[in-house]
């Protein structure tokens, strides 16, 4: 194949250019905020089910406390009726004793009850301390996972600024190529990574690794219109000044 040694030259600027366009791919795919998106997901989420169970805990006792305050309730109704029996005086001494008794017994478990009550207030009490807290660490591990989203989303415009303008600039320069050189470039591109690279003293540009003497003489003697590729990883090798050939 040949082409203009110039128009040869111009590849490297192509291969800038997509060289470019591979490193704002890669970055894409490996942004710091990526892998801090997923490790605060991770945080919320834990952040959520640790909210989930203390709520529960929390409705939990809330009924507990409903329940025992009905108790106490029915309790003091009784004691309250046995009172007032005991007030109208209309009772027989087997009754009056048997009243006695019954509101003893009964004013000792309504001290039972309210020290239960008193107890369970106090549980109750702490675990609504926990559920404010575990509000505030969900809503905290929320904001940084937001933080993080917005990040990335800032990082991503600005790739897929740059991205739009090197693909314009792309567009432009591949119009100044022969088709069977783009279209070697492209193959090599598509199928290595790197379509073009400056020969170096021995060295390929594109693959880095050092050319043997007898290529090296082949190169050498081809004409400066040849279109010569490296052995090792097909690129196009582009000779130049720099070359010291
Ligand atoms: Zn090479």
């Amino acid at each position: 194949m040949k082409a203009d040694a110039a128009v040869q030259r111009r590849l490297l600027d192509l291969a800038e250019v997509d060289a470019e366009l591979s490193r704002v791919n890669h970055r894409r795919r490996t942004l710091p905020e990526l892998a801090e998106i997923s490790d605060t997901e991770k945080t919320a989420q834990a952040k959520r089910d640790a909210l989930v169970a203390v709520e529960t805990t929390l409705g939990d006792l809330d009924r507990e406390v409903r329940r025992q305050e009905t108790e106490i309730d029915q309790v003091r109704a009784r004691e309250d009726r046995d009172r007032k029996l005991l007030a109208d005086g209309n009772v027989g001494a087997k009754q009056l004793a048997d009243l006695e008794h019954e509101l003893a017994t009964l004013q000792r478990r309504q001290g039972v009850l309210e020290d239960d009550l008193l107890e369970l207030m106090e549980r109750r009490e702490a675990v609504d301390a926990d559920t404010s807290h575990a509000r505030v660490e969900l809503e905290k591990a929320q904001n940084a996972l937001t933080d993080a989203q917005a990040r990335r989303d800032s990082a991503l415009a600005d790739l897929d600024s740059t991205e739009a303008k090197r693909v314009a600039d792309r567009d432009l320069m591949v119009k100044q190529f022969p088709a069977d050189l783009l279209a070697l470039y492209e193959r090599v591109r598509a199928q290595r990574g790197v379509g073009a690279g400056l020969l170096r003293g021995r060295r390929c540009g594109a693959c880095r690794i050092e050319l043997d003497r007898t290529t090296m003489s082949a190169i050498k003697a081809a004409a400066a219109d040849d279109v010569v590729t490296c052995d090792e990883c097909g690129a196009i090798l582009v000779r130049t000044a720099e070359s010291g050939l």
